[in-house]
């Protein structure tokens, strides 16, 4: 990670003060021969105190998060904060624009691409950056994501299983003052290339979310994804706290864990799918979570899938349609 990156901007992230500008990550195409991904980002800054990323978009079709993110960077002004606070709302731009999730000029997923490579595609080569020039500087990172097109999940700030017992109380303390209604402890089931795998490897403190999704906003989780940020930079000592936006403290919160793959449901075949439950619902290990219908066989009776765990359903596939290895639902412990 020695090797400088390729990624353009006046961003002088030294210099006190607000900075709203832009990424330029070299894209050259057949209609734009020097033409760059342009990416915005801004930095906040004041003195000494806590280092703070706050990023979002690294999946194009999860909204929440960019919407909380662009209200700091309009709102948050030197003069109310100490330390710096860097923010990079739309990682993932042309999947923004396009609507989905993997990036549409190189088909990487930002999230599976870290630490990136400076000499990579231009996915990789922002991963590289973000990396290099950012992570260092930072004691905090808040990651925001959610469901995107094709899943839904109840709104939850999101931790990891962490050795460190120290690391673990910081991190959930940080996840308690986010306050959403939902606390999630995860254990990643394909960790590898994943910003948060990175930060928490660099010993920093990493928090994400999973605020609905289903390519859609709701006005519950916009509120949620607003009050969280702000409620975090408050915890975290660069602001002072929001009057409208007290953390709600571990009794408002309801802590689930995800500890392995036996929680997930993933669709063997390909068809229709017809949930059994609701989000949030109490599932038994055993009953039945929803069906896969053959729409070329009807006279087939459908594919019943059955719960090997019991808990709480907090998340499901959105789009009817399903193809073989798709992510049905995951039922959570309660913890
Ligand atoms: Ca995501």
């Amino acid at each position: 990670m020695s090797e400088k990156s390729r990624i353009g901007t006046d961003l002088d992230l030294d210099a006190d003060g607000k900075q709203v500008t832009r990424l330029f990550v070299p894209n050259p195409s057949n209609t734009s021969a020097w033409g760059a991904i342009v990416v915005p980002i801004a930095s906040i800054k004041r003195g000494d105190g806590p280092r703070v990323l706050l990023t979002g978009g690294a999946h194009g079709d999860e909204y929440e998060g960019p919407l909380a993110l662009w209200e700091v960077m309009r709102e948050l002004s030197p003069g109310a904060m100490r330390g710096q606070v860097i923010v990079v709302p739309t990682m993932n731009v042309p999947g923004m624009q396009a609507g989905c999730r993997i990036s549409p000029v190189d088909h990487r997923d930002l999230n599976r691409s870290f630490p990136g490579d400076p000499r990579g595609t231009p996915t990789s080569a922002l991963a590289h950056y973000i990396s290099s020039e950012l992570l260092p500087r930072v004691d905090a990172v808040v990651d925001f994501h959610s469901g995107g097109r094709s899943l839904s999940f109840l709104p939850c700030g999101v931790m990891h299983q962490l050795p460190d017992p120290e690391k673990a109380a910081k991190t959930e303390a940080l996840l308690q003052a986010f306050g959403a209604p939902w606390a999630l402890v995860l254990e990643e089931l394909d960790a590898v290339g994943m910003l948060d795998t990175l930060v928490e490897d660099m010993g920093k403190t990493f928090l994400t979310t999973e605020l609905r999704g289903g390519g859609r906003v709701t006005p519950e989780a916009a509120r949620i994804a607003r009050r969280g940020i702000w409620n975090v930079l408050a915890h975290l000592g660069v602001t002072d706290a929001r009057p409208d936006a007290v953390p709600e403290g571990r009794d408002a919160t309801r802590y689930l864990e995800v500890p392995d793959r036996s929680h997930y449901t993933l669709s063997p075949s390909a068809g229709i799918w017809e949930p059994t439950f609701e989000l949030g619902d109490r599932v038994e290990a055993g009953q039945v979570v929803g069906r896969i219908h053959h729409p070329e066989t009807p006279e087939r009776a459908p594919l019943s899938l059955e719960a090997k765990r019991s808990g709480v359903l907090m998340a499901e596939r959105v789009p009817a349609l399903t193809a073989a290895g798709d992510t049905l639902a995951v039922i959570a412990k309660e913890r």
